[in-house]
């Protein structure tokens, strides 16, 4: 059980969850309470214990040490551009990340493609995410991060230094990171790293803000909105929203999970051999797709399994490459912070979309962002799209059952086979996008997003440039 109080730090013995004894954890408060964290405070929590038939059951104090209108939990592609998008819309904004940078799975996963800015193929003639993210890609071009030209740009010529974005973008993913630094710092969002978003505040089924915990210990932080862009969805489920699991490898007339995959960059490469280093090429290293492994990426246990067995398996793979004639300097230059996830809960939202409204290329009156990216596992094959792309409506950003909060990036409300689409960066750094201009229009006008009023939101997409196609 959970208490969620007003106290501040101090007035509580302060520690962190799982410490089971009151005066320890106030002796670890009076140690560290001048150093505080980014926001100020410890965090101060006092646990019972008591054992019933291996449940450990705590009763925690907690303290608020902020309080925001819009809290966007997850500093990936699609949580980095809601904060944004959240606060050039006028909304006080908080981004928190439980890593030391943003970016999310580009560049903790090392997966340093945007793939989806527009179709993969023919027609290809409409710039599907265009907007917050397209200025992004030109902080990373001003940067000088993007990478070499790959096979795709021969074939359809783009220029991403003028905003005229290809199907996909490669880029430095260190340049990416300070892509990011340097955007929130222009459009003053708060930014808190280091901090796992836990659990969800709730006053009946209305989030009103996030638990954190971190170095400062177990903190909550205020806010009148909730933007959930952890990628699995983990504030929404949290809050009791319904959510979709992907089907499992083998059900029978079921798509089958995404893999996981350990992306790795390649260094040392000869510069006379580029054929059989295929991937996102800058200069001399290039970024690899490593080991494929099925497992549960909700699963702790699953999540060790695959990522010791990967790191193992990409080692040998290595040596193995080493020994080829001429090839004797390549070297693992880096690994992926963690094995990527592919595909994890997906929240059933006011609206679900379906698999034959992407494969149709529906378009909807409340659409809030476009996918052209094509499917990369519809029935065994990489699917591309015959239209320019499907609508996503505001209904698949709203969870039901739960209030105050909107959901972004790869944990919206789809079917699988729309999802293998819209997860791509480019459409979920779009849907981030309307997440943020949604999250301030509530704030704006004290509503719930349920109720926030959509050609409001277009209305406000179109004037920072997303397309619409209205
Ligand atoms: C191996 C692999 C290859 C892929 N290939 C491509 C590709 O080539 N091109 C492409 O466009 N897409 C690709 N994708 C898909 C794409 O990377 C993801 O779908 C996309 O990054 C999802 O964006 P997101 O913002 O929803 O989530 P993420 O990018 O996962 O970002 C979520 C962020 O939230 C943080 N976070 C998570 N939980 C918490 C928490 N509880 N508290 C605090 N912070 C939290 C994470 O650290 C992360 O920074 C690939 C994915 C994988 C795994």
């Amino acid at each position: 059980m959970q208490e969620h109080t007003d106290s501040v730090a101090g007035d509580a013995a302060g520690g962190g969850h799982g410490i089971g004894r009151r005066e320890f954890i106030g002796g670890i408060a009076g140690g560290m309470a001048a150093g505080g964290g980014f926001l100020g405070g410890l965090g101060s929590a006092s646990a019972a214990q008591a054992t019933e038939k291996g449940v450990y059951h705590e009763k925690m104090r907690t303290p608020i040490v902020g309080r925001y209108e819009v809290i966007v939990c997850g500093g990936g592609p699609s949580g980095f551009i809601a904060a944004l998008a959240a606060a050039r819309s006028g909304a006080n904004t908080l981004l928190i990340e439980r890593y030391g940078f943003l970016g999310g799975n580009a560049v903790a996963g090392l997966m340093t493609c945007y793939n989806g800015f527009r179709n993969q193929r023919a027609p290809e003639a409409l710039q599907t995410v265009k907007g917050i993210p397209a200025e992004y890609i030109a902080e990373i071009v001003r940067l000088g991060g993007l990478a070499d030209q790959d096979q795709y740009a021969k074939e359809f010529p783009h220029n991403a230094t003028t905003g005229d974005l290809p199907y996909t973008v490669g880029f430095d993913p260190e340049a990416a990171k300070i892509a990011c630094l340097n955007m929130i710092a222009k459009d003053g969002v708060r930014l808190r790293l280091h901090s796992w978003v836990v659990a969800p505040m709730l006053d009946g089924s209305r989030l009103t803000g996030v638990i954190v915990e971190s170095k400062s210990g177990r903190q909550a932080i205020a806010a009148d909105i909730v933007i959930d862009a952890t990628g699995d969805g983990d504030v929404a489920a949290g809050a009791g929203a319904p959510f979709m699991l992907p089907d499992r490898k083998g059900d029978p007339g079921k798509g089958d999970r995404l893999q996981m995959t350990l992306m790795y960059r390649l260094g040392g490469l000869p510069a006379a051999v580029r054929g059989p280093f295929g991937g996102i090429r800058i200069g001399d290293r290039v970024v690899r797709w490593g080991p494929y492994m099925d497992g549960d990426g909700l699963d702790a246990d699953d999540l060790t399994r695959v990522e010791v067995e990967t790191r193992l398996r990409l080692w040998d793979q290595i040596q193995q490459m080493r020994r080829k004639p001429g090839m004797e300097s390549i070297y693992l230059m880096q690994t992926a912070t963690g094995v990527g996830v592919r595909e994890t809960r997906r929240i059933i939202g006011e609206h679900i979309v379906r698999e034959k409204d992407a494969v149709a290329g529906k378009r909807f009156a409340d659409v809030i962002a476009i996918s052209s990216n094509p499917i990369p596992r519809y029935h065994g094959r990489r699917y591309f799209f015959e239209h320019e792309g499907f609508d996503i409506p505001y209904g698949a950003l709203v969870p039901r059952k739960v209030d105050g909060l909107l959901l972004t990036g790869r944990c919206i409300s789809c079917e699988q086979a729309a999802f293998q689409s819209s997860r791509a960066m480019a459409p979920t750094m779009a849907v981030g996008h309307a997440s943020g201009c949604a999250a301030a229009l509530a704030v704006k006008g004290k509503i719930t997003p349920r109720r926030v009023k959509v050609k409001d939101l277009q209305k406000l997409l179109l004037s920072q440039n997303a397309e619409l196609r209205r």
